[in-house]
């Protein structure tokens, strides 16, 4: 048994990550200042013994004693990281500085949760860990990419310079039960379109792509980076390679709600929208002996019995 942390334990991720941890036997501590995360997500857990939850925002420091430490703490969503940009850099920075500074004073093992947008509007199709991006520095998504690659630069100061233990994964675009229904991502937002038969929001033509990867996919991956015991550090590209157009994505929802009145339409595409996005996964696969097992349409379809839900 373990004691772990995992800030932004009470978002999408993070309720998923607690969730598996403490079925594993472990003592989680999950910090999280609520700022799109929600107590609903971790209700089932509050029951569980081995686990606490402490309301904090990572940009402050925090004094705790633990072995491991999941760095998760960030709004992930476009519309909430941009809603306050500048918070958004103190989280990713700050946020790392303050977790990194726990990690070095307890001799903790860390994760960061880093991004497919270290890579920015790719130029290189698949993107392989050793792409180093194309990324606007002053634009409206660069407080979260800039913010993500300087944490990436702190994880591996602080292990070069203090030997800390340290992981680092980027993660491509996560979906499944937990996403918040107003949290402002393209699955979430094309599901609950199509069942409150509103119009489906096309930003652009729809023909710019993502792959989509399922949440239980993820979080045995993260596990595994976590706990693998070799000198492998990352960064280590998490995805599912499976590539869809936004266009095709809309389509597949609205096949598998087909009692949805909805009709796609076009808006203007946000600025810095990346053209494509899929992840080269072979260090994955070769380090981790991992690759995702669900694909689209099955995880599409357990995403919207939990959103069903919802309404
Ligand atoms: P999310 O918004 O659901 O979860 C983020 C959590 O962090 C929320 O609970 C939020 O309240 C909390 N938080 C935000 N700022 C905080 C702060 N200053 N102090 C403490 N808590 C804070 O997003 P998610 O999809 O679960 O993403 C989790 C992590 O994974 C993020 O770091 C994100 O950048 C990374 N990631 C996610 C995706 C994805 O597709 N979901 C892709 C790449 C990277
Ligand atoms: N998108 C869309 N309609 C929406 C929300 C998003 O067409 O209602 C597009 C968005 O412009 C982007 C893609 O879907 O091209 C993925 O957006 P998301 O916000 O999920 O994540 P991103 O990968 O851009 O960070």
């Amino acid at each position: 048994m373990k004691k772990i942390l995992v800030t932004g334990g009470a978002g999408f991720i993070g309720s998923h990550l607690c969730r598996r941890l403490l079925d594993e036997g472990n003592e989680v501590l999950c910090v999280d200042n609520f700022f799109t995360g929600t107590k609903e997500n971790i209700l089932p857990l509050l029951d569980n013994q081995r686990f606490e939850l402490m309301r904090h925002d990572i940009t402050f420091p925090l004094y705790v004693e633990v072995d491991q430490i999941y760095n998760l703490a960030c709004p992930a969503s476009p519309v909430h990281y941009q809603f306050d940009p500048v918070q958004t850099t103190k989280t990713s920075v700050h946020g790392a500085i303050n977790m990194l500074g726990l990690a070095k004073r307890t001799r903790a093992r860390i994760l960061q949760a880093s991004t497919s947008e270290v890579y920015g509007d790719p130029e290189i199709h698949p993107q392989p860990e050793s792409y180093w991006g194309k990324v606007n520095p002053i634009g409206i998504r660069s407080c979260y990419d800039e913010g993500k690659r300087c944490a990436e630069t702190l994880f591996f100061d602080y292990h070069r310079q203090h030997k800390l233990d340290i992981r680092v994964v980027r993660i491509f675009n996560t979906y499944g039960p937990n996403m918040h229904p107003a949290d402002g991502r393209v699955v979430s937002n094309f599901i609950m379109q199509a069942l409150r038969n509103e119009d489906i929001t096309i930003y652009g033509d729809g023909s710019q792509t993502r792959s989509f990867q399922y949440v239980d996919d993820l979080v045995e991956a993260l596990i595994k980076m976590m706990n693998n015991e070799t000198d492998f550090i990352g960064p280590v590209n998490l995805g599912n390679p499976g590539e869809f157009t936004i266009k095709e994505l809309a389509e597949k929802v609205l096949t598998l709600i087909p009692e949805s009145k909805s009709k796609m339409i076009f808006k203007d595409l946000p600025a810095d929208d990346p053209r494509q996005r899929k992840p080269d996964i072979a260090l994955a696969k070769e380090k981790l002996k991992w690759e995702p097992k669900i694909d689209l349409e099955a995880g599409l379809k357990k995403t919207i019995e939990y959103f069903r839900g919802k309404i």
